[in-house]
């Protein structure tokens, strides 16, 4: 067994209203933050609209976040997800508002908000 691959972080995009017409998706990371979600109206589209695909949307959004490379992982059962997944939203829940809003300013560089 090696132990020398590299660990990239983690994006999970998972469906958080699963509807016939309507699939609200959404993308949360490693550390806990929700960064980007899509109406989608075929459950199918999501693996592209959410880029779990490496060809797919959103990418850009999940380059901002992690510039040093991330694996995306489609989580089909949100409510029963990885251990991983559970952690990532475990993350999410200890943040102050504060905490998060200042690491959420990297994802608002172009609404002209920064103060820096
Ligand atoms: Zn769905």
């Amino acid at each position: 067994m090696t132990t020398d691959i590299t660990i990239v972080p983690k994006i999970f995009v998972f469906c958080n209203s699963c509807q016939p017409n309507w699939h609200s998706a959404t993308a949360l990371t490693q550390d806990g933050f929700f960064i980007a979600s899509h109406l989608c109206s075929n459950h199918g589209f999501i693996l592209h609209d959410m880029g779990v695909h490496p060809t797919g949307w959103k990418r850009d959004i999940y380059d901002v976040h992690y510039p040093c490379g991330y694996d995306v992982v489609f989580e089909e059962n949100p409510w029963d997800g990885s251990a991983e997944f559970k952690a990532a939203y475990e993350k999410h829940k200890s943040y102050t508002k504060e905490q998060y809003e200042e690491k959420m300013l990297i994802h608002k560089k172009h609404d002209g908000e920064e103060t820096k």
